[in-house]
């Protein structure tokens, strides 16, 4: 029998936050310091966690503002998420309350499997947004939160793992294969 488990994860987030980056450096290993803004990509990568095999497929959208809508293609099939914004954006911070309370309603849940991440990290100097407040935003949704430099690959590969425990922790046994 095929034992690979699908796993479906879509990387939203404002534009230029770092999804692309975040999604290649984990895929490709490798970091681009040029700006291509993305139309919406699919990557897949078969990843080890805890022992089982995952066949990730990763969407990484062109990126949502506040008039974004949630299409279904960021709903339907889809099993967890990771929701980016970078430290040095306050606007794109605010941002992430705001997309994940679009999902929820589109999905009709209350909570999702979801990964909060504070992209940039190397940027410190930069800072807008202080890591109590993206560990504060985490607990008050019930999501895992990390900050990662897909510049440096710090806490990248970490970041998908995060979103399979979160898809994983709301998963009964023998289900969802
Ligand atoms: P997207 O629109 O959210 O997909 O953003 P991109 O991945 O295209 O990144 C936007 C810009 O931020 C690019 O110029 C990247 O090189 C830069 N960038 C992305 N991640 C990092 C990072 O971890 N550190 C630094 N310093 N720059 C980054």
């Amino acid at each position: 029998g095929d034992s690979l488990k699908r796993r479906k994860i879509a990387v939203l987030g404002s534009r230029s936050v770092g999804k692309s980056s975040l999604v290649k450096q984990f895929i490709e290993n490798h970091f681009v310091d040029a700006y291509y803004p993305t139309i919406e990509s699919t990557f897949a990568k078969t990843v080890t966690y805890k022992g089982v095999e995952y066949d990730c497929h990763i969407i990484d959208t062109a990126g949502q503002d506040e008039y974004s809508p949630v299409n279904a293609q960021h709903a339907i099939g889809i099993h967890g998420y990771v929701l980016v914004y970078s430290i040095t954006s306050r606007t794109s911070f605010d941002m992430i309350q705001i997309i994940y309370d679009k999902i929820v309603d589109f999905c009709g849940l209350t909570d999702i499997p979801c990964v909060i991440v504070g992209s940039k990290s190397d940027l410190h100097q930069n800072r807008q947004v202080q890591s109590k407040e993206g560990q504060a935003l985490g607990q008050k949704n019930g999501a895992a939160w990390i900050e990662t430099s897909a510049k440096n690959n710090v806490n990248v590969g970490k970041v998908f793992e995060l979103c399979l425990a979160e898809i994983e922790r709301r998963t009964a046994p023998n289900q969802a294969e």
